[in-house]
């Protein structure tokens, strides 16, 4: 599987917060927290999203 970025599909999904990680977001400089997507092709998946989402879009892999 190629690691691709979960962009626009947290958008129409249900996300729960997890746990802050210990990153910081590059762009706002948040704290960014661990979530799991919950319905849609993704779900399931793990990734860090911004704790100002969706005031702020950014995503990575966790
Ligand atoms: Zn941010």
């Amino acid at each position: 599987m190629s690691p691709r970025l979960i962009d626009l599909d947290i958008l129409s999904v249900v996300v729960c917060y997890r746990q802050y990680s210990t990153t910081v977001c590059p762009k706002c400089s948040s704290k960014l927290v661990e979530r799991i997507v919950k319905k849609g092709p993704n779900a399931g998946t793990k990734f860090l999203g911004c704790k100002n989402f969706p005031k702020c879009r950014f995503t990575r892999n966790a």
